[in-house]
């Protein structure tokens, strides 16, 4: 069964951890070629772009994880933590100050600056998802770290997916509702 698409491109990337839990600890990629892979399948990069260098791995690594310490705030209603913010802020800042504006047949985009590549691509997309009205409608799954919009009516999402973290969840409860039964 294909994922549902978590309602903006940008958020493919924050979701690339497999574990299960919270922790965080494991990529949904092997090394910096299937991140690469996993940016273009996404659409958030154009297929011509180079396998990231340790260096620019480790800055995009970082950039995910602060973009999700801010993103899980704000889809819990909290105020997120300063340093995290902090560096958000200031990887905004630069790539908007690196960034020209391009033009296309019925718009306008930034373009990100020659330099910043993939970094501050990626970046700009944080942006443009951080100005969106439907923010408020940003959720956390409530068994793995990954976040989507849900657009869904009535009690809301609690899952990313069903066949990820939905069905496992209910099949859990329900070993322990037996145990508790049987035990
Ligand atoms: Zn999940």
């Amino acid at each position: 069964m294909a994922e549902p698409h978590p309602g903006h491109p940008i958020l493919h990337f924050l979701n690339s951890v497999s574990d299960d839990g919270k922790q965080r600890l494991t990529n949904s990629f092997v090394g910096p070629e299937g991140l690469r892979d996993t940016l273009v399948a996404a659409g958030l990069a154009p297929r011509e772009t180079a396998v990231p260098g340790s260096g620019q791995m480790a800055a995009l690594i970082a950039l995910r994880e602060a973009a999700y310490a801010v993103l899980s705030a704000v889809a819990a209603g909290r105020r997120p933590d300063r340093e995290e913010a902090l560096m958000l802020e200031t990887a905004i800042k630069s790539a908007l100050q690196d960034a020209s504006l391009g033009f296309h047949a019925g718009g306008l985009a930034l373009v990100p600056g020659p330099l910043g590549g993939i970094h501050d691509q990626l970046v700009l997309l944080l942006f443009d998802l951080m100005r969106r009205d439907d923010l408020g409608r940003l959720c956390e799954c409530a068994r793995c770290s990954h976040l989507f919009l849900d657009h869904g009516r009535g009690a809301g999402r609690r899952w990313c997916s069903m066949s990820r973290c939905g069905n496992r969840a209910k099949a859990a409860a329900f070993r322990l509702r037996k145990k508790a039964t049987t035990g």
